[in-house]
């Protein structure tokens, strides 16, 4: 059975100015990730801010298009597909419902425009499909006929969930959709996600670099760290037993403050390195307690196990010593 989306070596650079009389240089925003989401699952993308997740999420949602490699939707390249038809069966739910929702615009024509762009069925069945999705969403007549600004944060979100999936699309790719988001209101956002799932038989690709909100949610994590993933597991697995020592310091670092710049402090100091210069070998040796003497020289590949995808020679050694149970 072929994955419902899959990434295959997939590359981002951005060309960015270093400076008068200098030449440019190359930022690695995404550096060959591999992925696979079957039909139905959830997977949540973690890591802290400039790892990479927001460049993956437009890929996937062929907002941006990729340096190197391949995006398949049900097995068939969407290079190879328009990007209406791409649009019509993955849509996006960002973070912030403040800057993604038109502020002059009623809350029905917001809901209505895709189904508009598309040309889809009369004015009176796109009228009664937007009720329909504001229902579900949690949403009434009264908020269908206000503006944007007249909705709280959480109305807000909701709105843009039923954007999202008026065009009753296969996959929703939602980049940190909670994060703008009291706690009380995240967890009504989370819980009427993982509802309309059921209800949709949806597929979510779910970034955040906030773990709590992934553990809840996904049923599969992919752990990003300079523009790669470095392991990958079921949910429950993932957290109860982390493999990589990037994700076991995160998981770690998960009661300590954040410091405000979205990068949480993992207990290895807060020296994020440059995605413009990215350390040799494994990239996250200069951080790693566990780091050995191949580390800085050698990137490790990935190595296997069951269904975990670990990148990490520490890792691969440990299996193949049999050290690991
Ligand atoms: Fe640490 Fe080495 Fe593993 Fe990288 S490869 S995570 S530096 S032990
Ligand atoms: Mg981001």
């Amino acid at each position: 059975m072929s994955a419902m989306l899959a990434a295959q070596d997939l590359v981002r650079e951005f060309s960015v100015d270093a400076g008068m009389f200098r030449p440019r240089q190359t930022l690695h925003a995404v550096n060959g990730v591999d992925l696979a989401v079957q039909r139905g699952d959830v997977l949540g993308i973690v890591g802290e801010s400039g790892c990479g997740k927001s460049t993956l999420a437009r890929m996937l949602l062929g907002l941006t298009p990729p340096t190197r490699g391949t995006i398949l939707l049900d097995g068939q390249d969407i290079r190879t597909m328009d990007r209406r038809s791409v649009s019509r069966r993955v849509q996006p739910v960002f973070q912030d419902p403040y800057s993604s929702l038109n502020p002059r615009r009623m809350v029905a024509d917001i809901v209505a425009f895709p189904l508009d762009v598309h040309g889809l069925g009369t004015q009176a069945e796109r009228r009664r499909q937007v009720m329909d999705m504001l229902e579900r969403v949690g949403l009434s007549t009264r908020h269908a006929n206000s503006t944007p600004g007249q909705l709280s944060g959480g109305q807000r979100q909701r709105v843009a969930i039923a954007r999202a999936l008026v065009m009753r699309p296969d996959i929703v790719v939602c980049d940190e959709p909670t994060s703008a988001l009291d706690v009380s209101v995240q967890a009504q956002i989370l819980n009427l996600l993982l509802d309309l799932r059921e209800q949709f038989n949806l597929t979510y690709v779910f970034i955040s670099h906030n773990l709590a909100v992934v553990e809840h949610i996904a049923t599969h994590v992919a752990v990003m760290y300079l523009g790669r993933v470095v392991e990958y597991n079921r949910t429950h697995t993932l957290f109860g037993q982390p493999r990589h020592p990037y994700t076991q310091a995160l998981l770690a670092s998960v009661l300590t403050p954040e410091t405000g710049l979205g990068i949480p402090d993992i207990g290895l100091g807060l020296s994020f390195p440059d995605p413009i210069n990215p350390p040799p070998g494994c990239t996250f040796h200069p951080r790693c307690a566990q780091r050995m003497a191949c580390c800085d020289q050698q990137a490790p590949a990935v190595t296997q196990d069951g269904e975990a995808l670990v990148s990490c020679h520490l890792y691969s050694q440990t299996l193949e010593q049999g050290l690991v149970s």
